[in-house]
Protein backbone atom coordinates (compact mmCIF):
# COMPACT_ATOMS: atom_id res chain seq x y z
CA UNK A 1 0.00 0.00 0.00
CA UNK A 2 1.36 3.29 -0.85
CA UNK A 3 1.96 6.16 1.98
CA UNK A 4 -0.44 8.32 0.29
CA UNK A 5 -3.44 5.44 0.20
CA UNK A 6 -2.24 4.95 4.04
CA UNK A 7 -2.29 8.35 4.34
CA UNK A 8 -5.84 9.00 3.08
CA UNK A 9 -7.05 6.53 5.23
CA UNK A 10 -5.65 8.51 8.34
CA UNK A 11 -8.02 11.47 7.11
CA UNK A 12 -11.10 8.79 7.16
CA UNK A 13 -10.80 8.14 10.25
CA UNK A 14 -8.63 9.69 13.19
CA UNK A 15 -8.67 14.17 13.32
CA UNK A 16 -6.78 16.12 15.07
CA UNK A 17 -5.78 16.59 17.99
CA UNK A 18 -8.44 19.78 18.05
CA UNK A 19 -8.72 22.25 20.54
CA UNK A 20 -12.16 21.45 22.65
CA UNK A 21 -14.28 23.58 24.24
CA UNK A 22 -14.49 20.62 26.73
CA UNK A 23 -11.62 18.39 26.63
CA UNK A 24 -8.32 20.31 25.86
CA UNK A 25 -6.63 18.70 23.13
CA UNK A 26 -8.64 16.30 21.58
CA UNK A 27 -7.77 13.26 19.08
CA UNK A 28 -11.16 12.76 17.38
CA UNK A 29 -12.09 9.51 16.19
CA UNK A 30 -14.61 9.45 13.65
CA UNK A 31 -16.83 6.29 13.66
CA UNK A 32 -19.55 6.32 10.82
CA UNK A 33 -20.16 7.83 7.41
CA UNK A 34 -21.05 11.30 7.07
CA UNK A 35 -24.16 12.34 8.61
CA UNK A 36 -24.83 8.74 9.57
CA UNK A 37 -27.29 9.90 12.41
CA UNK A 38 -30.46 9.01 14.49
CA UNK A 39 -31.07 13.08 14.54
CA UNK A 40 -31.02 15.44 12.24
CA UNK A 41 -31.09 18.71 13.93
CA UNK A 42 -31.97 21.80 13.33
CA UNK A 43 -28.99 23.67 14.65
CA UNK A 44 -26.85 20.58 13.10
CA UNK A 45 -23.09 22.26 12.09
CA UNK A 46 -22.43 19.23 9.66
CA UNK A 47 -25.88 20.66 7.76
CA UNK A 48 -28.91 18.15 7.15
CA UNK A 49 -28.83 14.16 7.74
CA UNK A 50 -28.64 12.42 4.75
CA UNK A 51 -29.04 8.81 6.50
CA UNK A 52 -31.69 9.20 9.15
CA UNK A 53 -30.67 5.16 10.86
CA UNK A 54 -30.67 3.02 13.77
CA UNK A 55 -28.82 0.45 12.53
CA UNK A 56 -26.28 -0.47 14.47
CA UNK A 57 -23.11 -2.26 12.58
CA UNK A 58 -19.24 -2.08 12.34
CA UNK A 59 -20.06 1.35 9.95
CA UNK A 60 -15.72 1.18 9.59
CA UNK A 61 -13.34 -1.22 9.88
CA UNK A 62 -12.04 -1.55 13.74
CA UNK A 63 -8.62 -3.38 13.21
CA UNK A 64 -7.78 -0.36 10.29
CA UNK A 65 -8.89 2.29 13.17
CA UNK A 66 -6.89 1.22 15.51
CA UNK A 67 -4.10 0.75 13.82
CA UNK A 68 -4.59 4.26 12.81
CA UNK A 69 -4.88 5.42 16.24
CA UNK A 70 -1.91 3.75 17.45
CA UNK A 71 0.42 5.68 14.50
CA UNK A 72 -1.18 8.38 15.72
CA UNK A 73 -0.37 8.66 19.50
CA UNK A 74 3.39 7.68 18.41
CA UNK A 75 3.56 11.21 17.76
CA UNK A 76 0.61 12.93 19.39
CA UNK A 77 -0.15 12.77 23.13
CA UNK A 78 -3.64 14.27 23.02
CA UNK A 79 -5.88 15.30 26.84
CA UNK A 80 -8.12 13.19 25.55
CA UNK A 81 -9.15 10.24 22.92
CA UNK A 82 -12.81 11.53 21.81
CA UNK A 83 -15.32 9.02 20.00
CA UNK A 84 -17.24 11.57 17.99
CA UNK A 85 -17.14 12.14 14.20
CA UNK A 86 -19.54 13.22 11.91
CA UNK A 87 -22.52 11.60 12.83
CA UNK A 88 -23.90 9.51 15.90
CA UNK A 89 -21.03 7.31 16.99
CA UNK A 90 -23.29 4.62 19.54
CA UNK A 91 -24.69 3.17 15.44
CA UNK A 92 -21.09 2.09 15.80
CA UNK A 93 -21.58 -1.63 16.89
CA UNK A 94 -18.10 -2.65 17.89
CA UNK A 95 -18.16 0.17 20.55
CA UNK A 96 -17.37 -2.00 23.26
CA UNK A 97 -14.85 -3.63 21.85
CA UNK A 98 -13.21 -0.41 20.49
CA UNK A 99 -13.31 1.20 23.91
CA UNK A 100 -11.43 -1.90 25.16
CA UNK A 101 -8.92 -2.11 22.45
CA UNK A 102 -8.01 1.74 23.15
CA UNK A 103 -7.69 0.67 26.94
CA UNK A 104 -4.96 -1.91 26.00
CA UNK A 105 -2.67 0.40 24.07
CA UNK A 106 -2.82 4.34 25.97
CA UNK A 107 -3.81 5.38 29.44
CA UNK A 108 -5.35 8.85 27.67
CA UNK A 109 -8.83 9.09 28.89
CA UNK A 110 -11.57 8.15 26.63
CA UNK A 111 -14.69 10.34 26.19
CA UNK A 112 -17.74 9.27 24.06
CA UNK A 113 -20.06 12.68 22.58
CA UNK A 114 -22.79 11.03 21.70
CA UNK A 115 -26.67 12.40 21.16
CA UNK A 116 -27.88 9.95 23.67
CA UNK A 117 -30.84 8.58 22.01
CA UNK A 118 -29.88 5.03 21.89
CA UNK A 119 -28.92 4.88 25.75
CA UNK A 120 -32.64 2.97 26.16
CA UNK A 121 -30.73 -0.41 24.30
CA UNK A 122 -29.06 -2.15 27.32
CA UNK A 123 -26.53 -3.03 24.61
CA UNK A 124 -25.56 0.46 24.23
CA UNK A 125 -25.37 1.56 27.91
CA UNK A 126 -22.99 -1.64 27.91
CA UNK A 127 -20.49 -0.42 25.02
CA UNK A 128 -19.93 3.11 27.00
CA UNK A 129 -19.59 1.35 30.41
CA UNK A 130 -15.78 1.23 30.58
CA UNK A 131 -15.29 5.02 28.75
CA UNK A 132 -14.18 7.66 30.76
CA UNK A 133 -16.60 9.81 30.27
CA UNK A 134 -19.57 10.09 27.93
CA UNK A 135 -21.39 13.56 27.08
CA UNK A 136 -24.87 12.81 25.99
CA UNK A 137 -27.53 15.63 24.62
CA UNK A 138 -30.43 16.59 25.88
CA UNK A 139 -32.31 19.48 23.85
CA UNK A 140 -35.79 19.27 24.68
CA UNK A 141 -38.12 18.51 27.49
CA UNK A 142 -41.05 17.86 25.89
CA UNK A 143 -41.84 15.29 23.04
CA UNK A 144 -43.29 18.24 20.43
CA UNK A 145 -40.56 20.14 20.92
CA UNK A 146 -37.99 16.62 21.03
CA UNK A 147 -39.53 16.45 17.39
CA UNK A 148 -39.07 20.19 15.82
CA UNK A 149 -35.79 20.49 17.66
CA UNK A 150 -33.84 17.25 17.27
CA UNK A 151 -36.23 15.46 13.87
CA UNK A 152 -35.21 11.83 15.13
CA UNK A 153 -35.54 8.21 13.54
CA UNK A 154 -39.56 7.31 13.94
CA UNK A 155 -38.56 4.59 16.47
CA UNK A 156 -37.17 7.07 18.85
CA UNK A 157 -39.73 8.51 21.37
CA UNK A 158 -38.91 11.68 23.68
CA UNK A 159 -39.77 8.77 26.23
CA UNK A 160 -37.88 6.13 25.26
CA UNK A 161 -35.00 8.49 24.70
CA UNK A 162 -35.30 10.28 28.42
CA UNK A 163 -35.34 6.78 29.87
CA UNK A 164 -32.07 5.80 28.48
CA UNK A 165 -30.71 8.69 29.83
CA UNK A 166 -31.67 7.75 33.09
CA UNK A 167 -30.90 4.60 33.31
CA UNK A 168 -27.34 5.48 31.91
CA UNK A 169 -26.75 7.57 35.08
CA UNK A 170 -27.90 4.42 36.76
CA UNK A 171 -25.47 2.07 35.55
CA UNK A 172 -22.26 4.11 34.81
CA UNK A 173 -19.93 5.15 37.04
CA UNK A 174 -17.85 7.62 35.00
CA UNK A 175 -17.86 11.08 33.96
CA UNK A 176 -21.64 11.86 33.09
CA UNK A 177 -21.73 15.27 31.54
CA UNK A 178 -24.99 16.51 29.61
CA UNK A 179 -24.82 18.93 26.91
CA UNK A 180 -28.18 21.29 26.79
CA UNK A 181 -28.61 22.63 23.39
CA UNK A 182 -30.86 25.67 23.57
CA UNK A 183 -32.46 27.86 21.04
CA UNK A 184 -34.15 31.42 20.89
CA UNK A 185 -38.01 30.62 20.98
CA UNK A 186 -37.65 27.33 21.18
CA UNK A 187 -36.30 26.39 24.36
CA UNK A 188 -35.89 29.13 25.65
CA UNK A 189 -40.07 29.83 26.85
CA UNK A 190 -40.48 29.18 31.17
CA UNK A 191 -42.61 26.72 30.48
CA UNK A 192 -39.97 24.64 28.57
CA UNK A 193 -37.15 25.51 30.60
CA UNK A 194 -38.89 24.19 33.75
CA UNK A 195 -39.53 20.49 31.46
CA UNK A 196 -35.60 20.75 31.32
CA UNK A 197 -35.35 21.07 34.54
CA UNK A 198 -37.50 18.64 35.51
CA UNK A 199 -36.11 16.24 33.13
CA UNK A 200 -32.34 16.98 34.48
CA UNK A 201 -33.16 16.23 37.99
CA UNK A 202 -34.54 12.73 37.29
CA UNK A 203 -31.47 12.16 34.98
CA UNK A 204 -28.64 13.49 37.66
CA UNK A 205 -25.60 14.35 35.79
CA UNK A 206 -22.36 15.38 37.03
CA UNK A 207 -22.34 18.14 35.26
CA UNK A 208 -24.83 20.66 32.81
CA UNK A 209 -23.07 22.00 29.62
CA UNK A 210 -25.57 24.88 28.22
CA UNK A 211 -24.81 25.56 24.58
CA UNK A 212 -26.67 27.22 21.95
CA UNK A 213 -26.11 28.47 18.34
CA UNK A 214 -22.42 29.99 17.63
CA UNK A 215 -21.67 28.07 13.80
CA UNK A 216 -23.92 27.74 10.46
CA UNK A 217 -27.06 26.12 11.85
CA UNK A 218 -28.24 23.18 9.44
CA UNK A 219 -31.22 25.22 9.58
CA UNK A 220 -31.38 29.28 9.07
CA UNK A 221 -34.31 29.26 11.52
CA UNK A 222 -32.69 27.44 14.63
CA UNK A 223 -31.53 30.92 16.44
CA UNK A 224 -29.10 31.40 19.10
CA UNK A 225 -29.64 32.52 22.64
CA UNK A 226 -28.19 35.80 23.49
CA UNK A 227 -25.53 35.33 25.93
CA UNK A 228 -27.10 37.16 29.16
CA UNK A 229 -30.42 35.01 28.31
CA UNK A 230 -27.85 31.40 28.09
CA UNK A 231 -26.41 32.36 31.71
CA UNK A 232 -30.01 33.55 33.44
CA UNK A 233 -31.30 30.13 32.07
CA UNK A 234 -28.39 28.00 32.77
CA UNK A 235 -28.41 28.81 36.80
CA UNK A 236 -32.09 27.72 36.63
CA UNK A 237 -31.72 24.37 35.10
CA UNK A 238 -29.05 22.74 37.19
CA UNK A 239 -27.16 23.41 40.10
CA UNK A 240 -24.05 22.50 38.53
CA UNK A 241 -24.82 24.02 35.12
CA UNK A 242 -22.31 26.05 33.10
CA UNK A 243 -22.53 28.16 29.82
CA UNK A 244 -19.82 26.27 27.75
CA UNK A 245 -17.06 28.65 27.73
CA UNK A 246 -16.12 30.34 24.82
CA UNK A 247 -12.93 28.56 23.40
CA UNK A 248 -11.40 31.18 21.26
CA UNK A 249 -8.42 31.49 23.52
CA UNK A 250 -7.49 27.23 23.31
CA UNK A 251 -7.26 28.25 19.38
CA UNK A 252 -4.29 30.20 19.29
CA UNK A 253 -2.03 27.25 18.70
CA UNK A 254 0.18 28.27 15.80
CA UNK A 255 -0.87 25.34 13.80
CA UNK A 256 -4.28 26.51 14.00
CA UNK A 257 -3.30 29.51 12.84
CA UNK A 258 -1.77 28.39 9.95
CA UNK A 259 -4.93 26.67 9.22
CA UNK A 260 -7.18 29.10 9.57
CA UNK A 261 -5.02 31.55 7.07
CA UNK A 262 -5.11 28.19 4.74
CA UNK A 263 -9.22 28.05 4.54
CA UNK A 264 -9.20 31.82 4.65
CA UNK A 265 -6.68 32.23 1.18
CA UNK A 266 -8.86 29.13 -0.23
CA UNK A 267 -12.70 31.20 0.55
CA UNK A 268 -11.05 34.28 -1.05
CA UNK A 269 -10.90 32.25 -4.14
CA UNK A 270 -14.08 30.67 -4.24
CA UNK A 271 -16.91 30.21 -2.03
CA UNK A 272 -16.88 26.33 -0.84
CA UNK A 273 -18.95 23.47 1.57
CA UNK A 274 -17.09 21.54 4.44
CA UNK A 275 -16.49 18.89 2.21
CA UNK A 276 -14.46 21.04 -0.85
CA UNK A 277 -12.42 22.41 1.89
CA UNK A 278 -11.31 18.85 3.30
CA UNK A 279 -10.79 17.69 -0.05
CA UNK A 280 -9.02 20.72 -0.99
CA UNK A 281 -6.44 20.87 1.64
CA UNK A 282 -6.46 17.13 2.94
CA UNK A 283 -7.86 17.68 5.79
CA UNK A 284 -11.06 15.89 8.27
CA UNK A 285 -14.29 17.50 7.78
CA UNK A 286 -14.70 17.51 11.35
CA UNK A 287 -11.36 19.53 11.75
CA UNK A 288 -12.41 21.78 9.68
CA UNK A 289 -15.43 22.65 11.03
CA UNK A 290 -13.27 23.86 14.58
CA UNK A 291 -11.42 25.93 11.81
CA UNK A 292 -15.17 27.17 10.35
CA UNK A 293 -16.17 27.91 13.38
CA UNK A 294 -13.02 30.39 14.27
CA UNK A 295 -13.38 31.91 11.46
CA UNK A 296 -17.08 32.75 11.88
CA UNK A 297 -16.83 34.16 15.35
CA UNK A 298 -14.06 36.49 14.00
CA UNK A 299 -16.77 37.47 11.50
CA UNK A 300 -13.59 36.62 8.40
CA UNK A 301 -15.69 34.55 6.54
CA UNK A 302 -19.44 34.44 5.54
CA UNK A 303 -22.08 31.44 5.16
CA UNK A 304 -25.23 30.79 1.88
CA UNK A 305 -26.98 28.05 1.62
CA UNK A 306 -27.07 26.50 -1.95
CA UNK A 307 -28.70 23.05 -3.25
CA UNK A 308 -29.54 21.94 0.58
CA UNK A 309 -25.70 22.92 1.15
CA UNK A 310 -24.21 25.09 3.40
CA UNK A 311 -21.63 27.38 1.32
CA UNK A 312 -18.95 29.56 3.02
CA UNK A 313 -16.74 32.62 1.23
CA UNK A 314 -14.50 35.35 2.78
CA UNK A 315 -15.77 38.51 3.93
CA UNK A 316 -14.99 41.13 1.38
S1 LIG B 1 -26.09 17.65 15.93
FE1 LIG B 1 -25.29 15.61 16.31
S2 LIG B 1 -27.12 14.43 16.78
FE2 LIG B 1 -27.83 16.25 15.77
S3 LIG B 1 -27.96 15.70 13.59
FE3 LIG B 1 -25.93 16.62 13.94
S4 LIG B 1 -24.62 14.85 14.28
FE4 LIG B 1 -26.73 14.14 14.60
Amino acid sequence: MSTRIIAEKKREYIFGPVPSRRLGRSLGVDLVPFKTCTYDCIYCQLGRTTDKTMQRKEWVPIDIVIDQLKEKLSSNKPDYITLSGSGEPTLFSQLEELVSRIKDITDIPVAVLTNGSLLWLPEVRKALKSADMVVPSLDAGSSQIFQYVNRPHLDITFSKMLQGLVEFRRDYSGQYWLEVFLLAGVTTPEAEVNRLRTCIAAIQPDKVQVNTVTRPPAEGFAESVPKKQLETITKKLYEKAEVIADYRGVHKEEDFSIRCEDILTLLKRRPCSIEDIAAGLGIHRNEVVKYIEELSSEDKIETRPQNQQLYYKAQT
